[in-house]
């Protein structure tokens, strides 16, 4: 059974690499077939087993020898992993199917953040409603919490992005990550917002001191924060 759900995974993931990839071009994710985004050949069908065809090309396009960019077998392996740990936690309910589509959509927000610094309104915004939805149609979580989660969610990191910008008189959190932080409440409830917030900045402030000592540079070259709020909610989700 986990051998059958980390292959359905690994084939999920690759088409979340599709997600991340479009969705901020706002480009259809079902079509056109996929091209390399250096020659813009089409991808041949035997070229598109996940992971698999990766190791097979050593990294490179099968036309132009470029290479091909690591977040795909990244994505796909992600992915299936996360298939098994949420398999595990939930066993095969409607839970399980609940917050392995959270799961998923996490894992394309943080990508997307992390190449190109904005998180879409239609993951973040568009999650809040589907956060609410699992609440009521699948008794995730009472609908008081996940209405109070997606309020005090915008509500508090509004409050401190605001806050942040009068006093260093520049912007540091975005306004994607507000509207992330409320869908994370939506999904899991206000009482999560803590949690999540504690795991979000201690693993952000690791991860950003190290990068500051590797590169010698200050933290200005701000890092993206919206992969740690989707550790925090990962990390709540599994293991509080
Ligand atoms: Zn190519």
């Amino acid at each position: 059974m986990e051998l059958l759900l980390f292959l359905f995974g690994l084939i999920w993931g690759s088409f979340l690499n599709v997600c991340i990839f479009r969705i901020p071009e706002e480009k259809s994710i079902i079509w056109p077939r996929s091209r390399c985004r250096h020659c813009n050949k089409n991808i041949v069908w035997y070229d598109t087993i996940p992971l698999i065809s990766y190791l097979i090309l050593l990294g490179k396009c099968r036309f132009c020898k470029k290479g091909i960019s690591s977040q795909y077998p990244l994505v796909e392996l992600l992915t299936a992993i996360f298939i098994i740990i949420t398999y595990r936690s939930f066993g095969l309910t409607s839970l399980f199917g609940v917050y392995y589509f959270f799961v998923s959509i996490l894992i394309v927000i943080s990508f997307i953040d992390l190449r190109l610094r904005i998180i879409p309104d239609v993951l973040s915004l568009g999650g809040i409603p589907l956060g609410l939805m699992c609440s009521l149609v699948f008794k995730t979580i009472p609908i008081k919490d996940a209405l109070l989660g997606a309020l005090i969610g915008f509500g508090v990191l509004f409050l401190i992005s605001v806050i942040y910008e009068k006093i260093t008189k520049r912007e540091g959190m975005g306004g994607g990550d507000v509207k992330l932080f409320s869908m994370l409440g939506a999904f899991l409830g206000y009482k999560a917002l803590l949690p999540v917030m504690l795991i979000a900045s201690l693993s952000g402030l690791i991860v950003g001191v190290t990068v500051m000592i590797i590169n010698r540079s200050n933290l200005k070259q701000a890092i993206p924060f919206g992969p740690f709020l989707a550790l925090g909610a990962i990390g709540y989700l599994f293991w509080f």
